[in-house]
C-alpha cells in the first residue's frame, strides 16, 4: 500500500546520539570534499551484502543497506534534490506566491528561502552523512525515517560528563521499511521523507506537526513555527506547482 501522508504522522524520529553511549556510531565516515557534477555524487550509499533471509529483499533488517534498497534509496535522492532546487527557484522568483504563503504563513519568505536552500545543500551531497536501512534498534513500529545528529561528551577528572558538544557533520539519516513501501509520486513520497529528515538536519527542523492537514493548519495559525516544521517543507516542495 503507498505509504499516506497520515501514515507519516509517526514517520520520523529525530535524536541526538551521544558516541559514548554508541560507540557503534562514533565509526564516522571520512569526510571527502564534494566532486562536481550529479554522475560524481553516485553511489550514495556503498554496496553492502546483506544476511540472507526469507523476507522480502527491502524489509530485511540493516542497517547495512542491501543490493534491492540501494537503488530505491538513491532515486529518492535524486528526485529530493531535483525538487528542491524547483522549490527554491519558486520562491526567488515569486516571492508572493500563494503557494509559500499556504505553507509557511506570514513567515518571511526569505526565511523561508534560506531555510529551502539549507535543506538543498545538505541533500546535494551525504558526506559526513551515515545512511542506514531498516536498523531493528530504531525502525520500531510506525517510523518511517529518522535523523540523528552525532555528539561527544567530554568526562571530568571523575569520570563525568563534563560537557557535550555537536559533532561537525555527524549525522545518521536512517530510513525504515514504511519508506521502502512510500511511492515516488503524489504526498508522503520516498524522496519527501528524505526532505522531512534533512530539513532537521539543515535548519534543525522540528515535528510541531505531522501530515498534511496539521501542516495547512499550523501555516494559517503560526507561520514561524511552520517555517520550523519539517512535514510543512516536505508537502511544500510535494505539492508544488507547475511554473
Ligand atoms: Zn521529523
Amino acid at each position: 500500500m503507498p505509504l499516506t501522508g497520515g501514515l507519516l504522522r509517526a514517520a520520523c524520529r529525530t535524536v541526538a546520539a551521544s558516541l559514548l553511549a554508541m560507540p557503534a556510531l562514533a565509526q564516522l565516515p571520512d569526510a571527502k570534499p564534494p566532486a562536481s557534477g550529479p554522475a560524481a555524487r553516485l553511489p550514495l550509499v556503498a554496496p553492502l551484502l546483506p544476511a540472507p533471509l526469507s523476507t522480502a529483499p527491502v524489509e530485511r533488517p540493516g542497517p547495512a543497506c542491501n543490493m534491492q534498497q540501494i537503488p530505491m534509496f538513491n532515486a529518492a535522492m535524486v528526485e529530493a534534490r531535483t525538487r528542491l532546487a524547483a522549490a527554491v527557484r519558486l520562491v526567488r522568483a515569486q516571492p508572493e506566491h500563494p503557494h509559500i504563503r499556504q505553507w509557511f504563513g506570514n513567515a518571511p519568505h526569505q526565511l523561508v528561502l534560506g531555510r529551502l536552500q539549507r535543506t538543498a545543500t545538505r541533500l546535494a551531497n551525504t558526506a559526513g552523512v551515515d545512511i542506514h536501512c531498516n536498523d531493528p534498534g530504531r525502525c520500531s513500529a510506525g517510523v518511517g525515517a529518522y535523523a540523528v545528529n552525532l555528539s561527544r561528551t567530554l568526562l571530568d577528572a571523575q569520570g563525568r560528563p563534563a560537557v557535550t558538544y555537536r559533532v561537525h557533520e555527524g549525522q545518521v539519516l536512517g530510513v525504515c521499511p514504511p519508506f521502502f513501501r512510500a511511492r515516488m509520486d503524489g504526498t508522503g513520497t520516498r524522496w519527501g521523507i528524505l526532505i522531512h529528515e534533512a530539513a532537521h538536519f539543515a535548519v534543525d527542523g522540528q515535528d510541531h506537526a505531522y501530515g498534511r492537514a496539521a501542516s495547512l493548519a499550523l501555516a494559517r495559525e503560526n507561520g514561524t513555527r511552520a517555517a520550523e516544521n519539517a512535514d510543512n517543507y516536505k508537502y511544500f516542495v510535494e505539492t508544488l506547482p507547475q511554473l
